[in-house]
This record gives structure tokens, sequence and C-alpha cells, in this order.
């Protein structure tokens, strides 16, 4: 959390508000562990002030503010962070940073966990990136090639930001479940129907996900930049969903471990 349609959402909420807005100062409130590249948030505040913004775009779970002069800013979210924009300073103890405008509107960064990133000009991480699951064509044929080398468990292929971008943990699970694929499927043996089928599923689910906003878990640890709830929570089919029925054939679902994660899955649906 949050995933591709958490942070489209906060995209499409944040363009409006920041696009050619300039650059007044960067105020750090509280630095945490890689928050910053160039760590140095004098340094930080030296390459982006007097900028402006010319779009906030996204790839995968990555946001991004781009400057004139081809500078950009990448921020991930990571576990916790969010983005708020408000006219006046924001109090709010779990601020870690602030990028004011000569407006007089200000883009607070709030992240409880403190593990989200505002990195400056490293865009070659994106070209690591597989094509993002909202936007991005897919060569289906070169994906297939990769798969068939791979041995990983299917959950863990999808989690893995350079076979496709923008799924976690949530999403995962909700994908294979609509593609009827066991999250515990080698890899290597699926077809290419199979492979066409999870990620047109992936898509689908993308799409869904962020006409709804996103999803908010119960811990709340998601909300938009509106102090909204996701409201996609309420259409999960598998996802926190352990012992209740299948939505397609009634079975109680399971909840496994796979790779440190939860996974939740219909044994009689997905195989
Ligand atoms: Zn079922």
């Amino acid at each position: 959390m949050p995933e591709l349609p958490e942070v489209e959402t906060f995209r499409r909420q944040l363009d409006p508000l920041l696009l050619n807005q300039k650059i007044k100062a960067l105020h750090v409130q509280e630095l945490g562990m890689r928050m910053l590249m160039p760590a140095d948030p004098i340094a930080f505040n030296n390459e982006i002030r007097g900028r402006s913004i010319t779009a906030v775009s996204r790839k995968g779970k990555f946001l991004i503010l781009l400057l004139d002069q081809e500078l950009s800013i990448l921020i991930h979210l990571r576990m916790s962070g969010r983005l708020i924009v408000t006219d006046n300073e924001l109090i709010d103890k779990h601020k870690r940073l602030e990028i004011e405008f000569h407006s007089g509107s200000r883009l607070n960064f709030i992240d409880i966990r403190r593990f989200g990133t505002f990195h400056l000009l490293s865009l070659s991480k994106l070209s690591k990136l597989g094509p993002d699951l909202l936007n991005d064509e897919y060569d289906v044929d070169a994906l297939f090639k990769t798969i068939r080398k791979r041995t990983v468990a299917l959950h863990k292929l999808l989690l893995d930001q350079s076979f496709v971008s923008g799924a976690g943990n949530i999403y995962a699970n909700e994908a294979l479940f609509l593609s009827g694929l066991s999250p515990f499927r080698p890899t290597n043996s699926l077809s290419k129907k199979e492979l066409v089928t999870l990620l047109s599923s992936l898509r689908e689910i993308m799409k869904k996900a962020v006409s709804f906003k996103g999803t908010t878990l119960i811990d709340k640890s998601y909300k938009d930049s509106l102090g909204e709830n996701g409201e996609f929570s309420k259409l999960l089919q598998v996802y926190g969903r352990k012992g209740g029925l299948c939505k397609k054939c009634a079975n109680p679902l399971i909840k496994s471990r796979l790779g440190g994660r939860s996974v939740y899955y219909c044994s009689n649906c997905q195989i």
C-alpha cells in the first residue's frame, strides 16, 4: 500500500492543484532514512526552487512531478505516505516535508511509517519498471518469453515491478482470483492464453479501483488527498476475506503465506 490505484488517485487530485505552480522552498520537518536524494535538504532545495511543475505523472507506483528544464521529483509513498495540498501551513506531527509555492499553497508529505521517498533526477529507476498496468501497451510475446524462464510463484511475479508495474499485494490477490489462477502456480507453467487472461484481469481491476479511488482497509492507512476513504474495499473478492464464502462457488476462502506475504484464494476456483 499504496498501489497503482491509490497513487493514480493522488495524481488525478493533485494535477489540477499543482500544475504551473512555481516552487518557493522545500521545508523538511523530519528527515527520514533515504527520504531525500540528494540527501541534504539544502542541496535538494537549491535544485528545485524557482522551477515550475509542468505535469503530475505516474509510472507504476511512482508519482512523478515533472519540473521545467527536464528535472523530475520521483515520489514513492511506500507503506503509508500521503500527499495533501493546502492553502496555508499544515500542522501535523507526521508531516515529513512540504514544498511551498509562490502562490502560497503547499504540497505536504505525511508519512506515519517513514518509508516514503522524494528523489530528484533518478528517472533511470523508471527504465527498470515493466509496463504500467493502467496506461502502457503490453508486448504479450515478450512477457510470455520472460515467464517461460521463471519458476517463481505467480503471486511473487506480480509483485515484481520489473515484470509489470503497479500491483502490490491487494490487487495481485484480486487479479489472481479474477483470472482463476492459483497464487502458487509456478510462473513457467502458464499458457499464453492464461497470461493474456491475467494481464487483462489486472488492467480491469486497476481501472475499476481507480474509479473507486483505491482501497482503504480497516487500518485506515490509506486516505486520498482530500482525506476520503477509497471505496474499492467494498468490492474486494478475496483480499482480507479469510473464511468468507467465495463469490463464484461459495467455498470458504483460504488465507496462506507466500514469500512473507498473505495470500487469499479459493482452492476450488483457482488452479
Ligand atoms: Zn470459488
